[in-house]
C-alpha cells in the first residue's frame, strides 16, 4: 500500500478525492486525512507517507508555512500543492517553496490525481536516490565528509544557541597500509566496509557516524561531553578490534584503530576547532601505541 496524507481543512474536498482515489485503475493507495497545520505537520514529520497532498490555504497559516516547517525539519516527503487559485504566481511559490506539483482544486479528474501522483512518487524516489549520492560513501554506505562537514556545523550551532556539549571523535586505522600492501587494495576495501559497521553499531541512533577519509571516521555525539565521548571513543576502538576481520578467501584479518576525542565547549569554541582538537588528540593516540582513544583534555594536560 502506497501511503498518502491529505492535509486540508475542507472535509468536502478530502472526500472528493476519496472518491477519485476509488476510481484509479490501480488500487495501491492508502488515504490518510490531517484537518489543520498542526495536525499535518505532525503527521508529515513521522515519515511514514509516500507523498502529501497539500492545502494552499490553511485556516490562518498556508501550506507554503507548513512546506517550509517540514523541509527544516528534515522532511523528504513529496509533496503535491492543492489550491483553489488558477491565477497568480502560486504553482511558483509552490514549487519554490520545494512542492513537486500543484493541482487546481476545480480541476481535478481521477486521470490527472492519478498521473500527479504517479510522477511526484517517481520524482521523489529519483530525487531520493540523488541525495543518496550526494551525502553518503560509496563504499561503506556512512555519510561521505561533505555531510559530515555539513552536519557538525549544524550541530555546533545548535549546540551553541542551546548550550548543550557536543562530542566529536576521530577515529583511524592503524597500519593500514601494511594491510593493503599485505593483502591487496579489496582486503582493505573489506575491511573498511566491516569497520564501518562496527562503528555505526557503536553509537547511539541520535548520533552519527562518517567516513572522512581514506581509512578515516568521525563519530558526532551529539549532547555529549568530552568525558563520555571519550568512553564511546574507547567502545569503538574496542568494537573495531573485537573480532578478526573476513576478507574473503578463508582469510581473517584483526586490525585495530585510533581515536582522537573533543567536545565543545570545553576543548573548542567552534566546529573548526573542535575537529583540530580531536585530530591532536588523535595524532597522540598514535604516538603513543596506537589501539587507544585520547581526549583533548588528556593532551592539554599531558597525562
Ligand atoms: P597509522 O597507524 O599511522 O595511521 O598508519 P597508516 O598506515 O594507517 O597510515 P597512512 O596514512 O600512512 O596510510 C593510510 C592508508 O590507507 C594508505 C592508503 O593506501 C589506505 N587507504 C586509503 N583509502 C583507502 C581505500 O579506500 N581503500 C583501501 N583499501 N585503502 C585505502
Ligand atoms: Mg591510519
Ligand atoms: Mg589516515
Amino acid at each position: 500500500m502506497i501511503k498518502v496524507l491529505v492535509i486540508d481543512d475542507d472535509r468536502m474536498l478530502f472526500r472528493l478525492l476519496q472518491a477519485h482515489f476509488k476510481n484509479f485503475r490501480s488500487g495501491a493507495y492508502e488515504l490518510d486525512w490531517a484537518e489543520t497545520y498542526e495536525h499535518g505537520l505532525i503527521r508529515l514529520l513521522t515519515g511514514a507517507y509516500a507523498m502529501c497532498l497539500l492545502d494552499f490555504r490553511l485556516g490562518e497559516r498556508t501550506g507554503l508555512e507548513l512546506l517550509r516547517e517540514a523541509s527544516e525539519k528534515g522532511c523528504r516527503t513529496p509533496v503535491v500543492f492543492l489550491t483553489a487559485e488558477s491565477y497568480g504566481n502560486v504553482d511558483i511559490q509552490a514549487l519554490e517553496a520545494g512542492a513537486i506539483d500543484y493541482l487546481v482544486k476545480g480541476e481535478i479528474t481521477p486521470r490527472s490525481l492519478e498521473r500527479s501522483l504517479r510522477y511526484a512518487l517517481k520524482l521523489g524516489e529519483t530525487l531520493d536516490a540523488l541525495r543518496r549520492l550526494a551525502t553518503r560513501d560509496e563504499l561503506t554506505g556512512l555519510l561521505n565528509r561533505r555531510e559530515y562537514e555539513r552536519i557538525l556545523a549544524d550541530e555546533h550551532e545548535r549546540a551553541l544557541r542551546f548550550g548543550l556539549h557536543l562530542g566529536l571523535a576521530i577515529i583511524d586505522m592503524d597500519q593500514f597500509k601494511a594491510i593493503n600492501d599485505t593483502h591487496g587494495h579489496a582486503a582493505g576495501d573489506a575491511v573498511l566496509k566491516e569497520v564501518g559497521r562496527r562503528l555505526g553499531d557503536s553509537i547511539r541512533t541520535v548520533d552519527r557516524v562518517a567516513r572522512i577519509g581514506g581509512e578515516e571516521f568521525a563519530l558526532i555525539l551529539v549532547q555529549t561531553d568530552e568525558a563520555s565521548a571519550l568512553e564511546v571513543a574507547r567502545r569503538a576502538v574496542l568494537a573495531v578490534a573485537k573480532e578478526p576481520v573476513p576478507v574473503g578467501d578463508g582469510l581473517l584479518l584483526g586490525v585495530t584503530a585510533s581515536a582522537g576525542v573533543a567536545a565543545f565547549p570545553s576543548d573548542a569554541g567552534t566546529a573548526v576547532e573542535l575537529f583540530a582538537a580531536a585530530d591532536r588528540a588523535l595524532y597522540e593516540a598514535k604516538k603513543r601505541g596506537r589501539r587507544a582513544a585520547v581526549s583533548a583534555r588528556e593532551v592539554r594536560e599531558g597525562s
